[in-house]
């Protein structure tokens, strides 16, 4: 049995990728993961320049998938690279993530899990057959103050819940989406790469998670509403979407990519009869509590009166904000948790069941709109 350090290999997230650094600082973070290797970039000639880069072993820079896969099975099993995070773009994460998890690697996956629900479905099939950890990283599940607010809602804090939404608002698509050759140079508005959505898959369902994941509440209905701005353009990079949950309690996830002026504007938000609660992620280390007739409060990191959950999320005293890279950072430090078999809480990491439950949204989001704007099951 493996002990120790966990060899990491990475799937892209080299020189140039917008995730590949929150990834690697991440891993670190909670003094659980060594970088070993991997397919750091679609360019091997750059992918073995960025392994030089940070001093790893030149034979641990492979070409491609096939090339690690082959490379990494043929050292004696306490060398080998354990866990695999695949940080490619949308298209990539199935088809590997499938083969990686049928040699038996635990998997750390961007998301979209999948472009399907019924290959997400199937990966889940196969990851359980395997028994192996797959960790999905819907990063902001990894604040402490976005778990303090799942602890807070199970314990209570709110009554019984009556209403909820989530707003993700980022305005970049804005300049390129005006114009067709410049939208020709984002691989987010192309559907082979990015797959059936750009804005719900990408951002959309981020905000889906984070409702269920602080409320434990499941959605099973939807009523969505997307743009794709123009008739040209295949995908949506706007959509507002109405949410009941199996217990009847309504809400909305609002999605935007041409929010123009927005950088990453996540707003989540969750009343009950007795009190609300909301979190931002752009000033992601308050959490402000709201009670009927009562001055409203500001809850801060790392704060006695805080969970056990939130607390343990949280590295340093009041005061020191951390951030997203600390976010991924509990999310890695869970996913080792599970790899090595020690004991974890509930919502630890996202796995491959939040994945599915995400590209069910995600279908039944087009599928609604498509429809005319009606109710559809998740
Ligand atoms: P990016 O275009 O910046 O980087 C993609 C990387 O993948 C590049 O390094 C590229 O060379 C590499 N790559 C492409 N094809 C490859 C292949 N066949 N083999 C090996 N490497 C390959 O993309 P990005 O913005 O970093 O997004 C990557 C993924 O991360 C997407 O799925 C996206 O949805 C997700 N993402 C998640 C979050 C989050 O908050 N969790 C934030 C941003 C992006």
């Amino acid at each position: 049995m493996n002990k120790g350090k966990i060899k990491l290999g990475l799937i892209g997230g080299g020189p140039n990728s917008f995730i590949g650094p929150v990834h690697r600082i991440a891993a670190y973070m909670g003094e659980r993961y060594d970088l070993v290797g991997g397919v750091f970039d679609i360019d091997y000639e750059q992918s073995k320049a960025f392994a030089e880069k940070l001093e790893l072993d030149a034979s641990r820079a492979y070409k491609d998938l096939d090339d690690f896969i082959s490379g990494e099975l043929s050292r004696p099993a306490d060398e080998r690279i354990e866990a695999v995070s695949i940080l490619t773009p949308n298209f990539l994460h199935y088809p590997m993530a499938k083969r990686l998890v049928g040699e038996g690697f635990h998997v750390i996956c961007e998301k979209p899990i999948t472009m399907t629900a019924a290959e997400a479905v199937e990966l889940a099939e196969l990851v359980e057959q395997k028994g192996v950890v797959f960790s999905l990283t819907h990063t902001y599940t990894g604040y402490p103050m976005v778990r303090q607010m799942k602890a807070m809602i199970a314990a209570g804090a709110l009554g019984k819940i009556h209403k909820m939404d989530a707003q993700y608002y980022q305005g970049w698509i804005n300049p390129f989406i005006h114009e067709k050759d410049k939208r020709a140079g984002v691989w987010r508005l192309d559907p082979a790469k990015s797959g059936q959505s750009c804005c719900f898959g990408d951002i959309g369902v981020h905000a889906f998670n984070l409702l269920e994941y602080t409320t434990g509440l499941t959605i099973n209905k939807v009523l969505a509403d997307i743009n794709t701005l123009y008739e040209d353009n295949p995908l949506d990079v706007d959509g507002t979407a109405l949410v009941r949950t199996t217990d009847g309690v309504r809400g909305i996830v609002r999605a935007s990519q041409i929010a123009t002026g927005e950088e990453n504007n996540i707003v989540v938000t969750v009343y009950g009869d007795k009190a609300g609660l909301r979190w931002e992620q752009e000033n992601p280390t308050y959490l402000k509590f709201m009670e009927e007739g009562k001055p409203a409060q500001i809850l801060k990191p790392g704060n006695p009166y805080l969970s056990e959950f939130s607390l343990e999320s949280t590295k340093i005293a009041p005061g020191h904000p951390e951030g997203l890279f600390d976010a991924m950072g509990n999310i890695y430090s869970g996913t080792a948790q599970a790899i090595r078999k020690e004991s974890y809480r509930d919502g630890a990491f996202p796995t491959v069941q939040d994945g599915v439950r995400g590209m069910n949204f995600i279908e039944a989001v087009l599928e609604s709109s498509k429809n005319g704007q009606v109710w559809v099951s998740i």
